[in-house]
Parts: C-alpha cells; structure tokens; sequence
C-alpha cells in the first residue's frame, strides 16, 4: 500500500527541474519544504503514495494519494483498480479541496443558542469528544429509562462498506425501530420492480460491453449513474471502442447531458416512462418480435397477439417468464402506440419504430433509474422497463441484464442478538409484530414493500404520526436540503435534538445541537461495498493518507457512544474495541 521515497534537496531539483523548484519557492514560500529549499537547508522529502478508494459518489474508484512531508498533495486514479482502471472523475480529482475546506469543521461543536431556524445562528462552541459524548449518551439512556428510545432515529445516506451494518446494530441494541435511510428518493423503485417482477431486491448489472442498443429510461449515463466512472467508460466503448456502434435512445423529460450524447431523445411527459415502455411492449407482441427462446410461443405456429383480443392461458406455452397472457389480457391488450402517445407525448409511429428496433437489434438493454422511478409510480415505471428485457431475451443474455451481487462478507466472531437487553428485544419484537411502526412507516401495512419512506418523516414528526422524534443522528446525509420539499424539514425539525456527524456546515448542521464531525475519506479505515454494474462483487478499503484535526471516524464514535451506554450495549461494544478491529 505504501511507498516510500526519500528524496534529498539535489535529486529533488533533478526532478523537479530547477526553474520549477524556484517558482515554487516564491509562491509557496511558507511550505516547510519549499522553505527549508529557498533557505539552502539538506531537507530530505518524505514521499509516499497510499492507495485507497474515493467516497464522493457511490461509484467507489481507486484511488492513489501522493503525499509529501505528511502533507496530501495530488490524487490519481490506481491503475490496478479492476473498474475504474486508473481513471477519477473530475470530482476525484479535485478531493482534495475538501480535504482543505477552511471550513471544515475541526473539532466536536455544541450548540448554545436554543432557537431554531433559517436565520438562527447556532452560537456553536467548541467541546471536548468526551463532554460530547457522555452528555449524548446521559440523554439517550434518560429517553431509554421513559420507555422511549423508538422516538430516537437515525438518518444516514451513504452508507458505505459496513457503516449500515454499525447503524443497524446500534439500533437494535438501544431499542429503535427508526434506522432511516433515503432509498424511497433513491435507486428503490427499481430495485422494487425487480422485487415485484422476480424477486430480487437489487441493483441490476449490465453487460455494456457487448450490447448494440440501450433504451434508456431517465438513467443519468454520463451525469450521474453509478459507477459514474465506468459508465463513462463503457460509454465510450460503445460508441467508439468497437467496430459496432450502439444505439443509444434517451427516454427523458429534460435534454440531459446523456439525451445530449444520445443518438436519439425521446422527450416524455414526466412520470410516463412506463406508459412508453407498455406501448413498446405491445408492438413487439403485435409484431411478433418477441424472443421465443426465452419467452415461449403460441401453440398455434405462427400465432401473433391482436390488439383487442384476449388469449385463453393454455394456447400459450411460456418459456422462462411467468404471467405473460395475464400481463396481455389486463394491461397491453389495448394499449396501443396511439394510446401510449396521448399519455406520453411521444408520437405513435416513433413508438412503433424505437419497439421494431429494440426488438430487432440483438442484443438490447431496457434500462433506467432516477428519471424513471422518482415518481409516485416509479415501481410501476420499471416494472414496465424491466420486462421488455424479458421479451426480447436480454435476461441473463450476452449483452444484456444481470443482476449485481454485493461482496460476501464473513459474519463478526460474536453475534449482536446475545447483546439484545429486555428493551431492546420488546421493541424488536413489538416492531415486527406490528405495535410500533417507524416513523416513515416503511414495512407497515401502508408501505409493506418500502424499505425506506425518507420523505414521510418531517410530516409524521411534526403530525406525531406515529409519534414524535426525541432525537435524531444525521450521518451522510442532509435532509435540510435533499429532502423533497426540505421547507418541511425546515419548520418540523425545530424541536429535535439533533447530532449532525458531517465535517462540514451543512443546512442541518446549522440545526444540530452537537457537530461530531466525522472525518474526511483521506483520513481514515473504512471498507467499500461497491456495486460496479458488471455483476461481479468488488470492494474496497480506504486507508488514512493524511490526519489534519480533531475529527474522528463516525464509526468509531458510534463504537465509543454504545461502550458509554453501558449494560450490555457496553459490553457488546467493548467486545468490538474498535471499527477498525471489526474491518
Ligand atoms: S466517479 Fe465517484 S468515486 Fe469515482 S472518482 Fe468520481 S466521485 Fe470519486
């Protein structure tokens, strides 16, 4: 991981080359290397170049950190990496400048103004970890006593490597129901659809490499769709790597960067994608288009589906899929590119002609994110997407659509359900039988399926439904300005004692009435579970290049919070010792 170079004053000018090395000197003269150089001190450089992996977007790229004398000073992206094969984005690149941030915040920081809002400010003061801490952990063991630690919960956002699994012990163990996190505004209606169509919970793989059509549905390609990194490269292969070029169709509501690059942009109403993708559908059934081998055919050789016309299960002998005549008889018999015109905008006879394409050019990709599913009828969006893979044989295809498997890991060497208190195990148990709900009422019997209803929580807070927050931990996420309608957030979340973990002064840091301010990506030991979209598992492990203030690992402070709680939350962390014992 590390390498180490000494480099003494003369080979250093060699390197550098001399007029370099003077330029330097009077711009940053006060660089103690550049100092001790301009004043004809023998200063041997300590260089080193750590590898680690970049936190900036889920996409998880290799990283390789130049550091000289202690001091950060270039990021490269490590050609050893097995995706992102040596290449950052821009915003890899420029990781140092938050490194750098002059502010960052550098120590823990307690409020003293008592008043909440846009215009409040905080009157922070710096306090010690411990004074931070142990008054955390007086107030969480007071609301624990009145029998409410389900009103204390956890928002996280980007929880990377094996920072879900710590939030979820510790909830668990102190006894809330209320581990929060921000999929329902995020890759969760896709991953629904999915669920909904066969089962797997998952982020889909793609094989890129080998495709020669993407119909893509509101997936930000070139902007933002993880791995950014990769995507960027497989989009350059298709369209100049290969001898074959593939076609790319936009499906998206506003001229995106992507529908920009693309060869073709389908501009719909938004919300409608599925709307699209069911007339596509019906066109390829009309016109016989459909994979045989993968879907099965009529009994009758020769048999096509007729608009109107209902199918009896039994003249249709289904392949690979289940529920084909049902999908027909309720839902496609009827709807026709002229239908899915008037609802999506998109004219009849470009529906016709993108479904004889897609359906003709072998291999395709059907595919989407965001654009698709952050709609009230997202789920439904891809449910609609997802299954035209299916009728054109792209499931599991050369080409075609996978799913991504996350990197197995090993269980810890002891088990966090030993640790559960009567508290813990009577909200456990109350949760999933029903008696207590969390806060966003996600997997209640009005969101059965949600794994998250992040957008539900500043209005059930403020409604007491079902029930008010005492206290909420903010870990990689903002919702004072990604919440949708963060107005909401605004005004609700004024009575909550909220503990903020970021290192910079975030819209909800200003509300916070602790900053334990986490450290940067380049600071410390943390793991990455990366869902490279190429179906194979990957991870990662970021490893300190530099320390610059007195922040400390989220991790390790959550460690550090349950050996404070004491009982057997205590003796569970204890056990533990540290994040990095656990990596
Ligand atoms: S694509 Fe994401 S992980 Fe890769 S360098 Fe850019 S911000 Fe970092």
């Amino acid at each position: 991981m590390f390498l180490e170079a000494k480099m003494d004053r003369r080979s250093f000018l060699k390197a550098a080359g001399v007029a370099g090395a003077a330029t330097l000197g009077v711009l940053a003269i006060e660089q103690p290397v550049i100092k001790a150089l301009a004043q004809g001190v023998e200063t041997p450089m300590q260089e080193k170049w750590v590898s680690s992996v970049c936190i900036q977007c889920p996409a998880g790229c290799g990283t390789k950190v130049r550091v000289i004398n202690g001091r950060a000073v270039k990021i490269e992206g490590n050609p050893e990496h097995p995706y992102s094969n040596g290449k950052l984005c821009p915003k890899g690149y420029a990781g140092l400048q938050l490194l750098y941030d002059v502010d960052r915040v550098k120590q823990p920081l307690k409020r003293t103004n008592p008043n909440k809002g846009k215009d409040e400010d905080p009157k922070f003061k710096p306090v010690t970890w411990d004074e931070a801490l142990d008054d955390i952990a007086a107030r969480m063991k007071k609301l624990r006593e009145e029998g409410k630690s389900h009103t204390v919960a956890f928002l996280s956002g980007r929880n990377r490597g094996s920072a879900g699994a710590v939030w979820t012990t510790f909830t668990k163990l102190y006894g809330t129901p209320n581990n929060l996190g921000h999929s329902s505004i995020c890759a969760d209606a896709s991953k629904k659809a999915r669920l909904c169509l066969d089962g797997t919970d998952d982020y889909a793989a793609y094989d890129w490499e080998n495709c020669n059509y993407v119909l893509n549905f509101g997936g930000a390609t070139l902007e933002a769709w993880r791995p950014t990194n990769l995507m960027l490269q497989r989009w350059a292969h298709m369209r100049r790597g290969r001898p074959v070029r593939a076609k790319q169709v936009m499906v998206d509501t506003r001229f995106s960067t992507t529908a920009i690059k693309a060869d073709e942009w389908l501009p719909v109403k938004p919300g409608t994608d599925g709307a699209l993708a069911l007339g596509i559908a019906h066109v390829i059934l009309t016109e016989g288009l459909w994979d045989r081998s993968f879907v099965g055919d009529f009994k009758e050789k020769g048999r096509k589906f007729r608009t109107g016309e209902t199918v009896a299960k039994e003249d249709f002998e289904e392949a690979w899929t289940s529920g084909l005549v049902d999908w027909w008889n309720n839902v496609l018999i009827n709807f026709t590119p002229a239908k899915a015109s008037e609802i999506t905008g998109i004219p009849a006879e470009t529906i016709i002609r993108v479904a004889r394409e897609f359906a003709t050019t072998k291999p395709a990709i059907a595919c989407g994110e965001r654009g698709a599913g952050a709609h009230t009828n997202g789920t439904y969006n891809h449910m609609a997407i997802h299954a035209l893979n299916a009728l054109v044989g792209s499931m599991f295809a050369l080409g075609g659509v996978m799913y991504q498997i996350g990197a197995p890991y090993a269980a810890l060497s002891i088990k966090d359900d030993d640790y559960m208190d009567d508290i813990a195990k009577k909200v456990d148990k109350d949760f999933k039988e029903h008696k207590l709900e969390r806060v966003d009422e996600a997997k209640s019997d009005e969101w059965p399926l949600a794994s998250n209803v992040y957008q539900n929580i500043p209005d059930n807070h403020a409604e007491g439904k079902p029930y008010k927050l005492s206290m909420i931990f903010t870990y990689y996420t903002n919702p004072l300005f990604s919440m949708p309608a963060p107005q909401r957030a605004w005004e609700a979340f004024k009575d909550v004692f909220i503990v903020e973990t970021s290192s910079y002064l975030s819209e909800t840091a200003l509300y916070a009435d602790y900053i334990l301010p986490d450290t940067y990506y380049l600071e410390r030991w943390h793991d990455d579970r990366v869902y490279p979209s190429t179906g194979y598992p990957v991870a990662g492990l970021r490893v300190p290049a530099v320390k610059l203030y007195d922040t400390r690992n989220s991790m390790e402070v959550i460690i550090d919070l349950g050996k404070r709680m004491g009982g057997k939350m205590g003796e569970y962390y204890n056990a533990i010792g540290s994040f990095e014992n656990m990596l």
